[in-house]
């Protein structure tokens, strides 16, 4: 691959935002080349070969991630150095919330997936960053991670319960406030990122309907910020938790 291009790679692009954002970014310059995660490869070609169908103007690769599994971390982080050699942006977006009472195996669950496995991946990933000219982590969170907002007892849109998913997601801005404090002396941008209430695998439910029911956006709206982001738009708002439509969340 030529490597005057800026290479991004995206967790969980298989499915919901992390697809959107795989041919958002695809489509936005021949100069992007997308390697789409997927932990489960079936799933991952699948995705790849839909976007390719869509022509964009910048290329894309599969590669298998789980980020629960140091064993696949360490593989793709090897397959990664040899193929690629850099990392320009590292979108850290693979997620779970899970339902039902909470239990140790769903904070397990959840911890693992949404904070255990973005810090690991970026560390392993740290040399591959470092070798970029512009490096860039986003790491995508949600603004039910928000504990201002969820001390704030008039806020209503907050009153959904998920009380381990909004942990994890504190959890993972905590992170990336510490992933900024220990890599800005080598101009690393750091952001957590909120997507949007977007219909999705995730949110589970019919797309129509949820629509009407939550006024729920298109998935495509969150890939855009991200564009955004990718694309130097909010480079003022670096170490901060910001969100599609020039969003900003409180810590
Ligand atoms: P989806 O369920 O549609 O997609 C999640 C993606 O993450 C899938 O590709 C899934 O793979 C992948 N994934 C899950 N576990 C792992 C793992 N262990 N290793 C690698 N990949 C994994 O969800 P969304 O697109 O909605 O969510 C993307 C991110 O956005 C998440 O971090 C979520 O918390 C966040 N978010 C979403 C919001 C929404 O309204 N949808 C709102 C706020 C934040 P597979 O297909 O194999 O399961």
């Amino acid at each position: 691959m030529a490597s005057n291009k800026r290479v991004i790679l995206i967790t969980g692009a298989n499915a919901g935002i992390g697809y959107d954002t795989s041919y958002a970014l695809a489509a936005a310059s021949p100069n992007n080349h997308i390697i789409m995660a997927a932990r489960n490869v079936e799933k991952g070609e699948k995705a790849l070969k839909e976007i390719q169908a869509r022509k964009p103007q910048g290329s894309l690769s599969l590669i298998q991630l789980d980020v629960t599994s140091d064993d696949s971390i360490a593989a793709a982080t090897k397959k990664l150095t040899s193929d690629f050699g850099v990392i320009d942006v590292l979108v850290n977006n693979a997620g779970i919330a899970m339902h039902g009472e909470p239990s140790r195996e769903i904070l397990r669950s959840t911890f693992e997936t949404n904070v255990f496995g973005v810090m690991l991946l970026t560390q392993a990933l740290l040399p591959l960053l470092k070798t970029s000219k512009d490096p860039r982590v986003i790491n995508v969170s949600s603004g039910l991670g928000s504990i201002t907002n969820r001390t704030d007892l008039n806020c209503d849109y907050y009153n959904l319960s998920a009380d381990v998913y909004r942990m994890s997601k504190a959890a993972l801005n905590m992170l990336s406030a510490c992933q900024f404090f220990h890599c800005k002396d080598w101009g690393c941008k750091i952001w957590a990122y909120c997507p949007g209430y977007v219909v999705t695998d995730l949110t589970g439910a019919d797309e129509r309907q949820l629509r009407i029911d939550t006024g729920a956006d298109s998935s495509e709206t969150s890939a855009q910020g991200i564009l955004e982001i990718v694309e130097g738009k909010r480079d003022g708002e670096v170490n901060m938790f910001i969100g599609r439509y020039g969003q900003r969340y409180p810590w």
